[in-house]
């Protein structure tokens, strides 16, 4: 027996969930790139995560961990490692916290737009914000994902991370350091879960302000192709998609990534982009803006895995601009 089967036989022994092996991961993100993972992993809770960690550290193995794949580019030689999926904690939870308002306990696996929606019903303010943005619990604290005006930091009470060290212990806010689309964590560090702070709120104001930020949405986001969300994070002074417009770039395309029509700072995958594609659109977009406006884009979506080693050069490349 090979030294893989023998990896691939004590991952089995060592969970229940689900183990996906040479997973293309153009499956799972949102953007439909990506080459294979060598071990997709779906912990059922988080004894299982704590087991598998340990496990992986143990040898080595590179992990991850992974939400709902909607700010993720995987190059399309795949990830050498494993990949540890969050998506079986999923659950839900609402406690009254006296005059200060109801907590939602959410597991790292749950939608945002549950949180969302279970806000809604229970007439629950702070988390309009959210609505539409398609990330999980731990994708968006990891993240500190935003929009029109709100972040996750302003709602977090606490979160429960498993450390390096393999242990598990709740972090209030005041202990996370949340910066613009980040929060500062130890590489390796897994967010199991989170508690929101919410307060009651005029359930008709609620919905009516969901459903604007919805429609917005529709309006302006190319929500018809498949995506990741704004690629570079907004410098301080100007958007990046006003930059990228400025620079001549709307509807740039290289093969099958293109600039959105509609919106500069969406790439999308008109059909069957690959990663090369897209970090190619990405590299030509910060050096145009950059000779253009002098702003250097920071990319905000993350990119992991390795590069193809053969095959996928350049040579085939259509680029039109
Ligand atoms: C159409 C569209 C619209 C979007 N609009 C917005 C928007 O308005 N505002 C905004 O901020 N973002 C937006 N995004 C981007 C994305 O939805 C958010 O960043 C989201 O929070 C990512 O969550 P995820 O679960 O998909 O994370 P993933 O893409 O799975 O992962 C993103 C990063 O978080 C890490 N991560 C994931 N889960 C965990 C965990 N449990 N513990 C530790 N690290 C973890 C991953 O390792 C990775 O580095 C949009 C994306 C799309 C496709």
């Amino acid at each position: 027996m090979s030294g893989d089967e023998i990896f691939r036989r004590e991952l089995r022994q060592r969970m229940s969930g689900e183990i996906l092996f040479d997973e293309p991961a153009e499956r799972h993100t949102s953007i439909g790139v990506g080459g294979p993972i060598d071990a997709l992993l779906f912990p059922e809770d988080t004894i299982e995560i704590k087991e598998i960690v340990h496990f992986l550290r143990g040898r080595q193995v590179p992990f991850l961990p992974v939400g709902n794949w909607t700010n993720l580019i995987v190059r399309d030689g795949g990830f050498r490692g494993a990949l540890i999926s969050l998506a079986r904690l999923s659950g839900l939870s609402l406690r009254e916290k006296g005059k200060e308002g109801v907590l939602l306990l959410a597991g790292a696996g749950c939608p945002l737009s549950e949180l969302t929606s279970l806000a809604v019903r229970e007439a629950l303010t702070g988390m309009e914000f959210c609505a539409g943005i398609p990330g999980s619990v731990g994708g968006a604290i990891r993240m500190n994902a935003g929009a029109y005006g709100g972040e996750i930091k302003d709602i977090i009470e606490s979160a429960i991370l498993l450390d390096t060290s393999g242990v598990t212990r709740s972090a209030v806010r005041e202990e996370l350091h949340f910066t613009y689309r980040n929060l500062d964590l130890p590489a390796e560090t897994i967010i199991i879960g989170a508690t929101f702070l919410l307060r009651r709120g005029d359930g008709k104001r609620i919905v009516e302000h969901v459903r604007k930020n919805i429609e917005i949405r529709r309006e302006k986001h190319p929500l018809e192709f498949r995506n990741a969300g704004s690629i570079f994070k907004n410098p301080r002074d100007c958007p990046a998609g006003r930059l990228i417009d400025e620079s001549g770039l709307r509807g740039a395309r290289i093969g099958d990534a293109q600039i959105s029509e509609k919106h500069g700072n969406f790439i999308v995958n008109r059909g069957r982009a690959t990663a090369e594609e897209i970090l190619r659109l990405i590299a030509l977009v910060q050096q145009r803006v950059f000779e253009r406006t002098g702003h250097a884009l920071e990319t905000e979506v993350k990119i992991v895995g390795e590069s193809r080693m053969i095959g996928g050069s350049a040579d085939g490349l259509r680029i039109r601009l």
